[in-house]
């Protein structure tokens, strides 16, 4: 392989799981001496990493798939292949497609370089997916996902300041709307030896933040000898990792498991970022009951107020669906009633839709018009905006610490500036986006910015100085 150098354009969409999968793949194949291009035009591979938490994320992938279609009447010799969720979900049906070759679940990937190369040699269709996904692996199988997970993304020269660790893949909790158990299987904790080491490594590499991942971060749980490790635990050991100066995690489940512990190390530790994604799906009990959610409004409500009396500068984050099935206007008006009172620094708001397989799409009636659905979803992201304004303005001319992520994509008026710097952006320890004026050779470090304007997305402000 090495000789030839078939170029990959990998595009990937979905959550931050998938971005962790795809910077994986990315560095298994250049690793096999494959180089990655970012034009279709130029690849001899196209790998799309897939989402099905909604509808609308593999209708993309199939106006994609439709363009590929296209273009493999011309250009006869490319391999195109699906990864992840998608893959998992759709399996053969997904290969009868005219444009793809190659299917291969997330549970696969650690496979994606052989299959890869088998089909350039032999360009017949591929399919890899896991056959009972909700049946634990083998020990030996855990071995070999455990050994790609640690062993790819670490040598790759162009690792920025941040970084994800997975710590839990999977799901148990069959919330009812939600595909996620059936294309990922069972939850598995990562050992914590693992992941230390490889928070190691990137620390040795540069990293400066961590993002740990897991479905329901916050009941990450491994034996280990007499010791059951919590993700308190791997905070609170990440924090004595030097180079690494900020840790983050998403996403928590509202529940009490290890709760109190993940806020004290919040408080107690200075690297661990006040930040907490804490998704709440409803305000409404009735609702929240049929969504298979184990808690109700007041005790959701209650575990906010407890994460603000420990760490009270706390940002929170939440997520919600409207148009459930049977959510009436009353269940939304709960909705908006626990959003008010929640004070989030902001929230991501989805329309249900329904998924094959799921208990939801099965045994419920997805009775609330997409006009209302969009009706409620605006209504919601309105009253959010209304609040996440009010609580940026108690930024203005304050000095806040960012982790600056390079050039703005979108020039902002607001921080126009000298005609010296560029418009960077970057993010505090709370996931405020910060966008300011500096030099270019700030991408990936800290700095230190005077905020001197705020809108309900994001702060502006002026450069005061690399914080080291
Ligand atoms: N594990 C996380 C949790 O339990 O909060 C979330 C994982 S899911 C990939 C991300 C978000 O997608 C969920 O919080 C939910 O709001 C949304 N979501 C999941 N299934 C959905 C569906 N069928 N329709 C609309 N939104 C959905
Ligand atoms: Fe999906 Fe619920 Fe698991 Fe989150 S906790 S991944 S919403 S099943």
């Amino acid at each position: 392989m090495k000789e030839d150098k078939k170029k990959v354009y990998l595009r990937s969409f979905g959550c931050q799981m998938n971005k962790l999968d795809t910077a994986l793949v990315s560095s298994a194949l250049k690793d096999a001496g494959f180089s990655l291009t970012d034009s279709v035009k130029n690849a001899d591979v196209v790998l799309i990493n897939t989402c099905s938490v909604r509808e609308h994320a593999e209708q993309r992938v199939f106006s994609h798939l439709g363009h590929l279609k296209h273009i493999k009447k011309t250009r006869l010799d490319i391999v195109v292949g699906v990864i992840g969720c998608m893959a998992q979900r759709l399996g053969a049906e997904l290969l009868r497609h005219e444009a793809v070759d190659l299917v291969c679940g997330p549970a696969q990937i650690p496979r994606i370089v052989e299959l890869l190369e088998k089909t350039l040699q032999t360009r017949q269709k591929s399919l890899a997916v896991t056959e009972n996904i909700r049946q634990r692996n083998s020990e030996e199988q855990d071995l070999s996902i455990e050994r790609f997970e640690s062993t790819y993304g670490i040598e790759d020269k162009q690792l920025q300041s941040q970084a994800f660790v997975r710590v839990m893949r999977g799901c148990n909790n069959f919330c009812t709307y939600c595909v996620v158990p059936y294309v990922r299987g069972p939850e598995v904790c990562r050992p914590p030896e693992a992941i230390i080491q490889q928070i190691r490594r990137l620390a040795d590499r540069g990293v400066k933040q961590v993002t740990l991942l897991g479905q329901t971060i916050n009941s990450y749980k491994y034996k280990a000898g007499e010791k059951i490790y919590s993700l308190a635990d791997l905070l609170w050991i990440a924090s004595d990792i030097e180079g690494i100066e900020w840790i983050k995690f998403i996403t928590s489940y509202p529940c009490e498991e290890f709760f109190d512990d993940i806020l004290q190390a919040m408080a107690d530790s200075l690297k661990v970022c006040n930040y907490l994604h804490l998704p709440a799906q409803s305000g409404s009990d009735r609702i929240l009951t049929a969504m298979n959610r184990h808690y109700t409004a007041h005790q959701y409500l209650d575990l906010i107020d407890r994460a603000r009396d420990t760490v009270p500068d706390i940002a929170i984050a939440g997520d919600f669906i409207v148009g459930f099935p049977g959510e009436t206007d009353e269940d939304f008006a709960a909705t908006a009633e626990l959003v008010k009172k929640a004070k989030y620094r902001n929230c991501f708001v989805f329309k249900y839709s329904p998924r094959p397989g799921t208990v939801a799409d099965e045994r419920l009636l997805d009775n609330v018009p997409y006009e209302l659905k969009q009706k409620r979803n605006v209504e919601l992201l309105h009253l959010q905006e209304t609040i996440s304004a009010q609580l940026n303005k108690a930024f203005m001319g304050r000095k806040v610490k960012v982790l600056v992520e390079g050039l703005s994509k979108k020039p902002h008026a607001c921080a126009s500036g000298d005609g010296q710097h560029s418009q960077l952006v970057g993010r505090t320890a709370t996931e405020h986006i910060v966008v300011f004026n500096g030099p270019q050779s700030l991408a990936g470090e800290f700095a230190d910015v005077q905020i001197t304007q705020t809108s309900p997305l994001t702060l502006f402000g002026v450069y005061e100085g690399r914080k080291s």
